[in-house]
């Protein structure tokens, strides 16, 4: 017979141990979680510099990224960081390494150059004994250092989330291709444009907190999610500019960036300043009488062009007249060009390369009601938005 004591006792018995299992499972829960995105992204912040300013707002170690040995630990740094033949040197501390790891307690203490930043830094030194300056953070803390610089925080939500989500998945691209070198990605228009803590802003922390793990895959597979501002009508196929020939990325037509202010855009350069950059690129030429285009592609962008002079043609495609010129001057591959008396005066629509999401093309999707993922399924058909898994 259970007397009414033990019987109490046996529940509150059991209770402890639905407790202790709920509370073991949420553990567990967590951990897994945390485990799932503790990737980390080099970002290369500084590739060529002879010295710059670190400062470190709490206990700090330095390792010798090499052997993983601490070389030097402390509370507090304002100092300059210098590349010498004999290694790298923190302020007049000679650390006899060629690659350190600064890690600090605090995980946003570090200030490099006044600007702040979340995660470890790397410095290495190059033959030219110039540092190169790697950040190494988070996957999530990253794309949250680059939405506010891609993308305004007072866009509609949906609009970031979609980008959010195009960041994070061009990111993990770039993670798995350059593994094996020192770094992932740059932290400019080369790759996706990061500033650091000092570049979050509250609006779109969330869209990548609302996000956080989402990816772009085609087949199960991560692809670069390339995305650019404006298209003006039409995305670019990839594989007319680079090695990438997927589904996702063969172009669609936007009619959604007409009110873009990037949609047109204008420039004028002398005949003496493109002859002088075209001269720096090995491409010399006396005078500029015409420029001609000689093929455009589907999406009406230009495939190449000859310039012309009084005794000689130099062939070149846009896009590698583009770079040369400025991608930021000569804003996209899409334009016409007339010689007037010593300058060239440019005429063009869109801004980038045009290759996937056309990030204005998103802006007023969201603004007309579509979701973050119709966004993303319309820029690159044949996608699918999954939890992407390490
Ligand atoms: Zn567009």
């Amino acid at each position: 017979m259970v007397t009414p004591i033990k019987d109490g006792l046996q529940r509150l018995k059991t209770q402890i141990r639905q407790i202790f299992c709920l509370v073991i499972t949420c553990w567990l829960l967590v951990t897994l979680a945390q485990a799932q995105w503790s990737a980390y992204v080099r970002v290369a912040i500084i590739q060529d510099s002879a010295s710059l300013n670190l400062k470190v707002n709490s206990f700090y170690e330095v390792l010798d990224s090499k052997t993983n040995k601490v070389l030097y630990k402390g509370k507090g740094l304002r100092t300059t960081v210098t590349a010498f033949k004999g290694g790298i040197v923190l302020g007049r501390i000679n650390l006899n390494a060629d690659k350190v790891l600064i890690k600090a307690n605090d995980p946003e203490a570090i200030v490099i150059n006044g600007r702040r930043f979340r995660g470890m830094f790397e410095f290495i030194k190059k033959d030219n004994l110039q540092l190169l300056v790697i950040n190494h953070i988070e996957l999530e803390d990253y794309i949250k250092g680059v939405l506010y610089n891609e993308a305004s925080h007072y866009w509609p939500q949906e609009a970031l989330k979609a980008l959010a989500v195009a960041c994070r998945t061009f990111a993990l691209n770039q993670m798995q291709a350059n593994k094996d070198k020192d770094f992932d990605v740059t932290s400019d228009i080369y790759s996706q444009v990061y500033g650091g803590k000092s570049s979050e802003r509250y609006r779109t922390n969330k869209a990548v907190e609302k996000t956080q793990g989402l990816v772009l895959t085609y087949n199960g597979k991560i692809f670069p999610a390339y995305y650019h501002a404006t298209c003006a009508g039409k995305t670019e196929d990839a594989s007319i500019l680079w090695n990438v020939d997927i589904a996702p990325l063969k172009g669609v037509n936007c009619g959604f960036c007409s009110d873009s202010p990037h949609y047109k855009w204008h420039a004028v350069l002398s005949s003496d300043e493109i002859r002088e950059k075209l001269g720096n690129s090995g491409r010399n030429i006396k005078n500029i009488k015409d420029i001609v285009i000689l093929a455009r592609d589907t999406s009406g962008r230009i495939a190449n062009l000859k310039i012309v002079s009084d005794e000689k043609e130099i062939e070149i495609s846009a896009k590698d007249l583009r770079i040369i010129l400025g991608p930021n001057i000569i804003r996209s591959t899409n334009f016409t060009a007339h010689v007037v008396s010593n300058d060239v005066v440019f005429e063009g629509l869109g801004w980038g390369h045009g290759v996937g999401m056309c990030q204005w093309g998103a802006y007023f999707m969201a603004k007309q009601g579509k979701g973050c993922e119709e966004i993303l399924k319309y820029y690159y058909p044949g996608s699918n938005v999954e939890t992407f898994r390490f």
